[in-house]
């Protein structure tokens, strides 16, 4: 699976980073991104359930 960020719908409220900093973190600019789009399989849950309960479905998976 591949996740990316839109960072024009990212509020910064920092949750998927908290859910899973693996494969989310801060941008330069304060907003969440994903440090890698081909997400490993060890790693898939915990990047699906940090889309599932982003506020503004700023995720999306690919
Ligand atoms: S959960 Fe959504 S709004 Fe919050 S930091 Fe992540 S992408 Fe941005």
């Amino acid at each position: 699976m591949e996740v990316f960020v839109d960072p024009d719908i990212c509020i910064s409220c920092g949750t998927c980073i908290d859910i899973c900093p693996g494969v989310y973190d801060w941008d330069d600019s304060g907003k969440a991104h994903n440090q890698i789009e081909e997400v490993p399989p060890n790693l898939e849950d915990c990047a699906r359930e940090g889309l599932e309960n982003c506020p503004v479905d700023a995720i999306r998976e690919a």
